[in-house]
């Protein structure tokens, strides 16, 4: 879960298979999180209960939200080139980024038809201006506008 949602550094998440999954309570209120995904909300008090793909058989409960969290052990890291890493000490565990993951970024380009996905949008645009953009001529520019400061510098020039 991002950290919009939730505000925070980081977050606890069981990963389960939605289909043995069911609410003993009332369910959640959904809200899209984006073109690919929803967010479950406790009706009652707002409290995030769940994430998921629509398109996926999985879900993520928050792990705080188990009656036994102590139970669980963290197996891995997901979203590891977006978290902060002020907030984060390396436990050895296997991380994962969301701009590696071939099957999340097919589902943004079935929902955009396009190559992006949030955080990647600049990386990608980058990458489509640079397939018409006249890399050579810019670089020539660049060195010639270089020169010309380098040039006014040891001439003295602004002293
Ligand atoms: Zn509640």
């Amino acid at each position: 879960m991002c950290q919009l949602a939730l505000g925070n550094t980081r977050a606890a998440s069981l990963n389960l298979r939605k289909s043995p999954m069911r609410w003993l309570n009332a369910p959640p209120r959904y809200s899209a999180s984006s073109k690919i995904a929803r967010r479950g909300f406790c009706s009652h008090c707002g409290k995030a209960l769940s994430f998921e793909l629509l398109d996926s058989e999985r879900m993520d409960l928050p792990v705080g939200s188990l009656d036994e969290p102590g139970q669980l052990k963290p197996t891995e890291h997901v979203g590891a080139g977006s978290r902060v890493e002020r907030w984060f000490r390396d436990d050895g565990l296997p991380q994962t980024r969301i701009d590696e993951n071939s099957a999340i970024q097919q589902r943004w380009r079935d929902a955009d038809g396009i190559a992006v996905m949030p955080g990647l949008q600049a990386v990608l645009l980058g990458d489509r201006v640079m397939d018409w953009l006249p890399v050579k001529w810019v670089h020539r520019i660049a060195a010639a506008v270089f020169a010309v400061l380098g040039v006014l510098v040891l001439a003295g020039f602004g002293s």
